[in-house]
């Protein structure tokens, strides 16, 4: 590793002021820590943001606001989300370990990067960590990359599961820095990679994330987060599939699908989502919901089972969502 410099600060102000043109903030440190030691991140100054006030869940009516450095576990296991936001309790406890989710971030999990081989290996071309070098995995090992978003540049899966259940529930994330605070939705936050794979998300040099907001409603509290995977746990998803629906008499009124392990961003599948509404939730409808789901999708020489995948993992997550919902309807 090399050597850096490291401070602490108390408040964000204090946190942008120290933020050097080759500085990065650190919270949890559960993956820049890792690039770190792999060379693939060598910052010159690291400001923990680990002593900002940005470390409280609340309820405010009908949205819930959570800080950026409330733990992944903590979030999961808050009554009010375990109740009213499932999709979100299920997609955190399906990340990771116990130990990185008691270390691990909220706002540090909306930022984490690929789990692309390549990125990780210095002695690779690979365009997201040195732009311009190529892509390694185009041609090579992609078995695990993504099938949609993706561009010649990068094929890159986005590795979060929260940001998967956040964008299927229309969050939003709140940011601040030198230039004030902005709101931008989840869905506007993540970049697919186009032409300039390095760049990953909408902050620019010295914004961090304050916390996200998510809007809790009828849809919201009926919903599921299925992934599948190679191992049982503490392993990416090679699909998964955040849905919720909302039925009334019979048809559904609202529905919600996001994709991760898929795709180079957390991915909504709005068309998915349309082929639902104003139908009875059912296997035939799911089915078509499932097809709409791979639409644009994008497979190379050996990641076009994940076109499958998908229709699968959405089927089947619609169809373990749906009696949940029913038992609820009035008869
Ligand atoms: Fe790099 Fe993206 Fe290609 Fe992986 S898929 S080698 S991250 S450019």
């Amino acid at each position: 590793m090399r050597p850096f410099t490291y401070t602490r600060p108390d408040q964000p102000a204090q946190a942008w002021a120290e933020l050097g043109p080759d500085a990065m903030y650190i919270a949890g440190g559960t993956n820049l820590v890792d690039l770190m030691k792999s060379g693939v991140t060598t910052p010159g100054r690291l400001v923990d943001i680990g002593r900002l006030p940005l470390a409280e869940i609340e309820t405010d009516g009908d949205t819930l606001r959570v800080g950026a450095l409330v733990p992944n576990s903590d979030l999961a296991a808050h009554p009010v989300v375990r109740e009213r936001l499932p999709v979100l309790s299920q997609a955190l406890l399906a990340g990771a370990s116990p130990q990185l989710r008691n270390l691990a971030t909220i706002g540090g999990n909306l930022m984490q990067r690929t789990r692309c081989g390549y990125f990780r290996d210095t002695a690779m071309p690979c365009n997201k960590r040195e732009p311009g070098t190529g892509c390694a995995a185009l041609d090579g090992d992609h078995r695990g990359h993504a099938v949609l978003g993706t561009s010649p540049q990068c094929i890159a899966t986005h590795p979060s599961d929260l940001a998967v259940a956040l964008v299927a529930l229309d969050a939003l994330v709140r940011i601040d820095g030198p230039n004030g605070p902005r709101v931008l939705p989840l869905g506007a936050f993540h970049l697919p990679p186009a032409d300039t794979p390095e760049r990953e998300t909408a902050l620019v040099h010295g914004e961090l994330i304050t916390g996200v907001e998510v809007p809790m409603t009828a849809v919201g509290a009926h919903s599921h987060y299925l992934k599948v995977r190679e191992r049982a746990a503490f392993a990416f998803a090679m699909c998964s599939a955040a849905v919720a629906l909302d039925v009334h008499e019979g048809t559904v009124r609202s529905a919600r699908i996001a994709l991760g392990g898929v795709a180079t961003t957390p991915w909504r599948a709005h068309t998915a989502e349309q082929a639902l509404i104003g139908v009875p939730p059912g296997t035939a409808a799911f089915a078509r919901a499932a097809d709409a789901a791979t639409e644009g999708a994008a497979p190379r020489r050996d990641n076009a089972y994940k076109v499958e995948l998908i229709r699968r993992v959405v089927a089947r997550a619609l169809t373990t969502l749906a009696p949940l919902i029913l038992d609820e309807e009035p008869a």
